[in-house]
């Protein structure tokens, strides 16, 4: 047996190490062929050889329905052909060219993913920021994270979790809210647990309005009205300061803007908050009464925080909690968000949201863009300084014509993004996307001008960088399916063929790092003394500088250890907001709250785990929960087809009755798209309305009306992805 390859998993941002390992099997023909199999890396320092299904099976999807060579087609009522790569290549040089020339280079647009490895990030804002010089690159990101980014960013002066794994095991109180770590981020949840369970004075709350087996683990669950965090936070808050519960000399030495951040919370007095929260005075006084008894509060959020039209202030309103107790820069403490995808935050580290530089630099920030035009070896003023198009702008300027081309990559926005109905019809009066991915079908496809086969995990090198900030490599080992290409190669080889071959002249993976490296020196994330040949000792976090000594294996574990914050003052800032509540609230016509979220085995729109045996037979269909009240008052019994109906759309699901979700709000999985599903799409319903400060979409909840249904029929499904669904798939 050959030594076993060690990598990350490629699912969430817990980043698992996993150590794959050769074995050989018999092909058709009784000839020799390798198999892998997976296993926990036991030394990577995250996961300690732990891993959850998703992780155990991945290597089951990898060969199934892959696009294997480039295909096009001159409209969307047209079939694809089959193209050479060179022929792919040419149509995207002459279709940039062509907008630019005729509608200017904001009508590009590019929208990648938290599944890209961080070399794909980094070469692509090289592309798109700096050579064609538009802002328009945007990644899911924007749906997963972009809140915590602007919420670490204003409160703490940089993007960052200042916190790290080992600090689960170090806590003595877990406040878990918007997060059902159970099943989103079971490594994370199985080490926190198993510190709970060991040690009785270790105390757990979780807030969420379902009960979810991450709920169901706490001491204190507290299920409040969707939309209600910053009361219970500012609630919360407020007894502390009653109580003298503060820790006054951080504050005094370490905090700006506590007065006005006092001045808001006087207005959230227990009564007041319990009734808008929708708990007993008496559970906020035990949350309260917890905090203020922990040497060391760990607070643990994700997307039930982000994905909110407030959820920058959601993002403040935790980081108050731990400024005001001094809760931040110490084993076992501090404010600790919980990413989403597997390379997300090299995404942020490489500068992939439409208002970022790499290296954790802002495009407003003049020296900002300079440091990156000199380094870049472009002309002064060739970064533009206004932010692009989020990806939600990105589909108004398809619905207005001021985006010409759209290149999307790794992502399924066809599922993901809301309100499906506008997206689709937004993406049908799209003049040309491209659309490059490693499966074939997915719902995108069916979009699709212009298809490009893109390698995966276990084919392609790069490094993922997980959430407590360590980084790992991710080998490739074995070799491409059919024509499939790295997605940093394609962006590198666009860019030589537009006329800026001294900016790409990689061969290497390992080549791109060592550049984008260079970026990050001096800046807050910086790992500039990682390489691909160190990793391969193992994963890193950073700050990682240069000259960190090669003899220490991990120099970083958690930031703001001095009590210094990367801000003007070196001073954390409080915030001071009031709760605003949801954009769409429930009202006559649509009295009920609609809540989506992941599953334990399945992973975002299904393109790899709809494709894994286990996975799908754990997960078998979509449904809807609803409280046995809710569900009485409709006449719904258990299993009975139910009708979700917003002001944007439409979806059914069979109906599953639990006393785990506060009456008045039913949850859907956010999983099922029209290739797996009939009419079972969560972001048929859901709305736009974003964050105005991180522009994240709150996609947790919007107002719906129920109708109980005689039958179940399909409706919606294009003829196209139907066709791919209801035949055998097709294969190119
Ligand atoms: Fe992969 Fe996340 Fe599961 Fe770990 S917890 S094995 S990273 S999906």
């Amino acid at each position: 047996m050959t030594m076993p390859v060690k990598t990350l998993c490629p699912y969430c941002g817990v980043g698992c190490g996993l150590e794959v390992i050769q074995t050989s099997g018999q092909g058709a023909q009784g000839e020799a062929v390798p198999l892998w199999k997976v296993r926990g890396d036991r030394t990577h320092p995250s996961s300690q050889g732990m891993m959850c299904v998703k992780g155990a099976t991945v290597l089951d999807s990898i060969a199934k329905d892959r696009l294997l060579y480039p295909m096009v087609r001159p409209s969307l009522d047209h079939p694809f052909e089959r193209i050479s790569w060179d022929t792919a290549l040419n149509i995207i040089v002459e279709q940039i060219q062509r907008v630019r020339d005729t509608h200017g280079a904001d009508a590009l647009c590019m929208y990648g993913s938290g599944q890209f490895v961080t070399e794909d990030y980094y070469t692509a804002q090289k592309l798109w920021k700096g050579c064609l010089g538009t802002n328009n690159f945007d990644a899911n990101s924007r749906l997963c994270m972009s809140s915590a980014v602007s919420g670490y960013i204003q409160s703490l002066g940089s993007d960052g979790p200042p916190c790290t794994y080992e600090d689960l095991e170090l806590t003595d109180c877990a406040f878990l809210i918007g997060t059902n770590t159970a099943e989103c981020h079971p490594i994370v949840f199985n080490r926190l647990r198993k510190h709970h369970k060991n040690n009785p004075a270790v105390q757990m709350i979780v807030v969420d309005p379902r009960e979810t087996p991450t709920a169901q683990a706490a001491d204190l669950h507290l299920a409040i009205h969707p939309g209600t965090d910053i009361d219970l936070l500012n609630g919360i808050a407020y007894l502390l300061l009653a109580w003298g519960k503060c820790d006054r000399p951080f504050i005094a030495n370490h905090t700006t803007g506590f007065d006005a951040f006092a001045e808001v919370v006087r207005h959230y007095p227990p009564e007041v908050v319990a009734k808008r929260c929708g708990i007993s005075v008496s559970d906020l006084e035990t949350a309260a009464r917890i905090w203020e008894g922990a040497e060391r509060v760990l607070s643990l959020w994700s997307m039930g925080i982000n994905q909110s039209s407030e959820g920058t202030a959601k993002v403040r309103a935790i980081i108050n909690l731990h400024l005001l107790t001094g809760q931040i820069g110490k084993p076992g403490a501090g404010p600790f968000s919980l990413t989403g995808q597997p390379n997300a935050m090299g995404g942020r580290e490489a500068g992939g949201l439409s208002h970022l530089l790499p290296g954790y630099r802002s495009l407003k920030n003049p020296q900002h863009r300079a440091e990156v035009e000199q380094f870049w070896q472009l002309p002064p003023g060739q970064i533009a300084p206004e932010p692009g198009r989020t990806v939600w702008e990105m589909i108004q300027g398809l619905e207005t014509g001021a985006v010409q081309l759209f290149w999307i990559a790794a992502t399924n926005p066809i599922v993901s993004l809301p309100d499906l109905a506008r997206v689709k019809a937004a993406l049908r009066q799209s003049p040309f996307t491209i659309y490059q991915e490693a499966y074939y079908p997915t719902e995108t496809s069916a979009y699709a001008h212009l298809l490009l086969p893109a390698t995966q995990w276990s084919e392609k090198t790069g490094t993922m960088t997980n959430s407590e900030r360590r980084v790992t490599l991710c080998p490739a080992f074995q070799p491409p399916i059919g024509e499939a290409r790295e997605d940093w190669a394609i962006f590198a080889e666009v860019g030589r063929r537009l006329g800026f071959a001294d900016h790409f002249p990689f061969q290497s993976a390992a080549e791109v790092h060592a550049e984008f490296v260079q970026l990050t020196q001096g800046r807050p994330c910086d790992l500039s003394g990682i390489s691909h040949q160190r990793l391969q000792q193992g994963p890193l976090q950073w700050p990682c500088p240069a000259e960190a000594p090669a003899s220490v294996s991990d120099p970083a574990k958690r930031l703001y250890t001095d009590r210094q914050f990367p801000t003007p003052d070196s001073r954390a800032q409080f915030s001071a907001y009031h709760s605003r509540g949801l954009s769409e609230p429930p009202n006559p016509d649509y009295p009920y709250i609609l809540t989506n979220g992941r599953v334990y085995g399945h992973w975002h729109t299904l393109t790899r785990t709809g494709r894994t045996a286990k996975t799908s037979q754990m997960h078998p269909h979509p449904f809807l929960e609803i409280h046995p009240r809710d569900a009485a008052a409709l006449n719904l019994e258990e299993g009975d087809w139910v009708a979700v109906h917003s002001q944007r759309g439409s979806a059914q699901f069979p109906a599953t009755l639990t006393r785990g979700i506060t009456p008045g709000t039913v949850f859907v999985p956010m999983h099922w798209g029209e290739l797996w599903a009939d009419a079972a799409e969560a972001n048929a319903m859901t709305h736009p309305h974003a964050c105005p400060d991180s522009r994240q979409p709150e996609l947790k909840a919007c107002a719906v009306q129920l109708v109980p249904l005689a039958e179940h029929s399909a409706q919606g499904m294009s003829s196209e992805v139907r066709s791919h669904r209801v035949a055998p798939k097709e294969r190119v």
